[in-house]
């Protein structure tokens, strides 16, 4: 492709399948300056400036789903699993709308047990009380990431978070290839993986009031670039609000080691193509720049900023879980607590352009449009320039 068709390819208002295509198969370090720089523009003029923070709570590592390629999946024997007390959990929370993060998100390997759901929702209302404040009249906003559950579950824990305008929940769907899928999810038991229930699973979240999160994992063995554009169709089929996007990265405990993985700067531009074709075809939804990238090349994320993110996940589980958490190798900032990840991350992004929504719950303009309120995406009534400052003395 010479660089006129790669232009005009860019400037379209739609791309078809051969332009999705031949987008994500972008090597050459000028095209792929040229497909960066038409995602970043895109981003700007769609969802403004700001980059919004969710911070992550790994509450708990255990699982009762065996996904192959999983470093906490049930049949890894090696890790020592843990789960966080709700005051533990609960500070996090306050910690983060402390420190001026809009909303935080709870992640946790899956379980369907009683005793869990009922833990999750009484996380959840206490977390609602104690993070309101004149800058969050409504409490921190609230991401879930605690896999496929019931209709019914999903609606008691979107009742006990208290916020419904700011709950969102995420759940990848990993690829809409099935044989991949079942190449990913293939062991036997009682909580084997299917594509079909976990779509399923998507359309019920829509249904039970949440902002719909999924992703796929990118440089599967044997993933193929059609693969990652049928994908793309399945975000817009499922009309997604956001999105958290990977490479697929190996790790310790896994099941598919003998699979291999890309040669890792391969990986990472097939990574960062995909996140802005994906920018380009889905239009205003929020794209998060997941840790993982940053597992690859030590300014991982800040490059999925320049390819068209707008969320990024600072993790604020304490130290001490960290190493218990470790879904792919290589994992970074295991060693950091949340303050250092919260003070370097600041300068990270403003390196590219971008600032921090501090105070912002950060819904994508997608979901507003969708509920009738468009142009919402603002900052908090009383932020000023120097409100993050503020809230930094505060809390000091
Ligand atoms: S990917 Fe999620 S559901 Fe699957 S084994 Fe890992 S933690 Fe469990």
């Amino acid at each position: 492709m010479t660089r006129t068709e790669l232009a005009a390819i860019l400037a379209r208002p739609e791309l078809s399948d051969a332009d999705i295509v031949a987008l994500l198969g972008l090597t050459d370090p000028e095209d792929c300056r040229m497909l960066k720089e038409a995602a970043f523009n895109r981003t700007t003029e769609l969802m403004g400036p700001y980059v919004y923070y969710r911070g992550l709570i790994e509450l708990s590592n255990i699982c009762t789903a065996n996904c192959r390629y999983c470093g906490i999946r049930k049949a890894n024997h090696a890790v020592e699993r843990y789960t966080m007390t709700q005051e533990e959990i609960v500070e996090q929370a306050v910690w983060a709308a402390r420190q001026g993060y809009g909303s935080v998100c709870l992640q946790a390997g899956e379980r369907h047990d009683e005793k869990f759901i009922e833990f999750i929702c009484a996380c959840l209302r206490e977390i609602h009380v104690k993070t309101k404040s004149p800058l969050l009249p409504n409490g921190v906003g609230v991401t879930l990431s605690l896999g496929d559950q019931p209709e019914s579950v999903y609606r008691r824990w979107a009742e006990a978070c208290g916020n419904p305008e700011s709950l969102r929940y995420l759940a990848r769907f990993e690829t809409s290839n099935p044989e991949l899928f079942q190449m990913l999810h293939s062991t036997p038991g009682r909580n084997e993986k299917n594509l079909e229930h976990r779509l399923e699973c998507l359309r019920s979240l829509r249904r039970a009031g949440y902002q719909v999160g999924t992703g796929v994992m990118i440089g599967i063995p044997g993933q193929t670039l059609e693969d990652l554009c049928r994908d793309i169709r399945m975000f817009q089929e499922i009309d997604v609000d956001m999105i958290g996007m990977g490479p697929y990265l190996r790790s310790e405990g896994n099941d598919l080691e003998a699979l291999g993985q890309m040669e890792p700067k391969a990986l990472l531009q097939l990574a960062l193509n995909m996140i802005a074709v994906t920018r380009l075809v889905l239009g205003p939804v929020n794209i998060a720049a997941a840790t993982a990238l940053q597992a690859i090349r030590d300014d991982g994320r800040e490059m999925g900023i320049e390819y068209g993110c707008n969320v990024v996940m600072p993790n604020l589980s304490p130290q001490r879980f960290r190493k218990g958490y470790q879904l792919y190798d290589n994992k970074p900032c295991l060693d950091d607590e949340p303050t250092q990840c919260a003070s370097c991350l600041e300068k990270r992004i403003q390196s590219r352009g971008r600032e921090v929504g501090w105070n912002m719950s950060g819904s994508s303009r997608r979901y507003l449009r969708r509920i009738g309120r468009p142009n919402e995406v603002k900052p908090a009534k009383d932020y000023t320039p120097d409100g993050r400052r503020l809230i930094r003395l505060r809390a000091i």
